[in-house]
């Protein structure tokens, strides 16, 4: 098989780690596999670069920064080869050019455009262990540019998919994909299994393990990711097509604290209300989650929508100003979250939603706002009730089992 291994900042984080990934490297190399393997930079060093870039500067989205922030991730590849190299394993450290990854021109946040595998391809015929630094690419031009925070997951799963790998693990140092965080729950279970859908819809689970545009770019690719600790031999969570799954109804619960609700009474029921408001907020760059209007009663109807809680305030001062009417009253809470249940098995099973209403209301727990998707019921609920949320879906959907 041809294996992509890519191990995050904790698994490297100092050079026993190192050393440790280099004996899994190995061990996995010597069940005849092939290798590719794709590091991040040491845990803290990104964000200390990143700190150096402040004390001069402001504007961080820069070619300059680029050039220092690949600097991370070139140290741990080269690290790791010479490990490798010396305990007789022969491994080649490629930089984001010389694996053939090439960007766009937007320092800090560049996206992938194509990847030219002919130098990792070579290296891998003959017998090498190619490592590549993670989160970089090169411009047309021959700028160095990074993918964003976070960004080694996209390289490997980029990388996989320009090499036709059989599948790309991710090491981090939790075990898996869990059925709800295990801080708030600690009897959920890890899954063997989920759909990249799903494993989207949880991303805001609160255990970061994947960072979201990996996951989309697996989606596009078909590639199969697994991610797992490299603290352990446990055996982690495939992350697959959604024809892959069984009929697990429910995968998880998810809890988005970071939510703040604000509700216009009294809003013009007309044509182009709506337009206005959400075309001021896109403008900002505010970015809006659930939206909720009903039929309007008289002439008037009440709007309502959730944002990041840091944007609540900007998000005021726009409908203060976008908001003419007097009659309109806008109101705020920034005490809220969002819990959500997540599965592709809601597609074809009824009672789901229903279950979640009667779980919350048994719990006294009041529900201000709902929104569905296809795999997917959210509701907004009073802060100081989210955990307890969690902890009674959980339950009621069998996850503890
Ligand atoms: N080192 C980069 C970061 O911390 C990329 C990564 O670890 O994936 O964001
Ligand atoms: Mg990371």
């Amino acid at each position: 098989m041809l294996i992509v291994q890519k191990y995050g900042g904790t698994s490297v984080g100092t050079l026993e780690r190192i050393e440790a990934v280099a004996e899994r490297v190995i061990k996995t190399k010597n069940e005849g596999h092939d290798l590719v393997v794709v590091v991040s930079a040491m845990s803290g060093v990104t964000n200390r670069l990143v700190e150096y870039g402040e004390y001069f500067t402001k504007d961080l989205n820069t070619r300059e920064m680029d050039m220092m922030l690949s600097a991370g991730e070139r140290v741990t590849s080269a690290l790791l080869a010479l490990a490798l190299n010396a305990k007789g394993y022969p491994a080649v450290a490629f930089s984001g050019r010389q694996a053939g990854i090439v960007t766009d021109t937007m320092h800090t946040k560049a996206r992938i455009i194509f990847i030219d595998p002919t130098n990792m391809n070579k290296a891998i015929k003959e017998g090498k262990i190619v490592v590549v630094a993670g989160f970089q690419g090169i411009t047309e031009e021959g700028d160095i540019t990074t993918l964003g925070r976070g960004g080694s997951d996209l390289s490997a799963v980029a990388i996989a998919g320009a090499i036709n790998a059989d599948t790309c693990e991710i090491y981090t140092d939790v075990d898996g994909v869990y059925t709800t965080d295990p801080r708030i729950e600690p009897k959920a279970k890890k899954l063997d299994k989920i759909s990249y859908e799903e494993m989207l819809e949880l991303a805001s689970m609160g255990a970061k393990v994947l960072q979201n545009r990996s996951v989309e770019l697996a989606k596009k690719l078909k590639v199969n990711l697994v991610t797992r600790s490299s603290f352990n031999n446990n055996q982690g969570t495939l992350i697959t097509g959604e024809e892959n799954m069984e009929d697990a109804v429910i995968s998880g619960i998810a809890l988005d604290r970071n939510q703040a609700r604000i509700t216009i009474r009294g809003v013009d029921d007309r044509p182009g209300v709506a337009a206005e408001i959400f075309s001021s907020l896109a403008q900002k760059e505010i970015n809006v989650d659930m939206i909720v209007q009903n039929i309007g009663i008289d002439g008037a109807t009440n709007l309502g929508f959730t944002i990041p809680q840091n944007e609540m305030e900007p998000a005021l001062e726009i409908m203060r100003s976008v908001i003419s009417n007097p009659k309109c009253v806008i109101e705020s809470d920034n005490e809220v979250v969002k819990v959500s249940i997540v599965g592709v098995g809601m597609k074809s099973h009824s009672g789901i939603a229903s279950l979640a209403f009667r779980t919350l209301a048994a719990e006294g727990i009041n529900i201000q706002m709902i929104s569905t998707s296809e795999i997917k019921i959210s509701m907004i609920v009073a802060e100081k009730y989210g955990e307890l949320a969690v902890r009674a879906l959980h339950k009621a959907y069998n996850l503890d089992k």
